[in-house]
């Protein structure tokens, strides 16, 4: 659903199964962040064309982190123009590992093609500009994507409404997810957009998040 200007939001909010939030921002290059699980993807694409989107017209496909309920289905983009962007860590962690890793949870490595390998600074996407910011911890390259125009934190699995990633899958690292986390929280942000769960809204309320993660959750991790 439509957002803001040039934002839509497709929250997963089915508790039966897991998948992620996706995002969508409108523009000279049609932009999607998480597509989230392949299976479920048919959902996404309702939700999308309820708003006049079709996956064919999705110029760029961002990824926060490897894990399969964020990007299994890059598979459903590779008969398109689309491009597959992705940290330089989790392609290299995906060519590694992600056979064993998909195994791990039940599923075969999806087909996978990569196009952008990213890494930490300004990514320019038609008119619009992100930062990506390198935030590992919860993944290997794992990223979070601030919105600066929007004043916009898209934060994958890093930080959650009063939570954060689990840190227990392969290659996980609590003391990094810290210091991912220290690096997000001074960021000048009026609306994070997380991986899982509610959207934290208005600059009093993301600080706020912040405070209550660092002050009780981080004891935790
Ligand atoms: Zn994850």
């Amino acid at each position: 659903m439509k957002y803001s200007e040039n934002l839509y939001v497709y929250p997963w909010e089915n508790p039966m199964e897991n998948n992620c939030n996706s995002y969508l921002i409108d523009g000279e290059v049609v932009t999607l962040i998480d597509p989230g699980h392949h299976h479920l993807f048919p959902q996404l694409e309702t939700e999308m064309k309820k708003d006049g989107f079709s996956p064919q017209d999705v110029g760029l496909v961002l990824i926060t982190h490897p894990h399969p309920d964020h990007c299994e289905a890059v598979q459903d983009f590779l008969d398109y123009d689309t491009k597959i962007a992705v940290h330089k860590e989790a392609d290299a962690f995906l060519d590694r590992y992600g056979e064993q890793f998909y195994q791990m949870m039940g599923l075969s490595m999806p087909p996978w093609r990569v196009d952008i390998l990213l890494d930490e600074g300004e990514l320019l996407v038609g008119e619009h500009s992100f930062d990506i910011i390198y935030t590992p911890g919860h993944a290997p390259g794992s990223i979070c994507i601030y919105w600066r125009e929007q004043k916009a934190l898209f934060t994958g699995d890093v930080v959650f409404y009063q939570s954060v990633g689990r840190v227990d899958l392969p290659g996980g690292n609590g003391l990094q997810l810290k210091e991912s986390i220290e690096k997000i929280a001074s960021l000048d942000v009026e609306l994070l957009l997380p991986g899982h769960g509610p959207l934290v809204k208005g600059r009093g309320s993301v600080k706020e998040n912040f405070y209550v993660i660092m002050s009780n959750v981080f004891s935790m991790i």
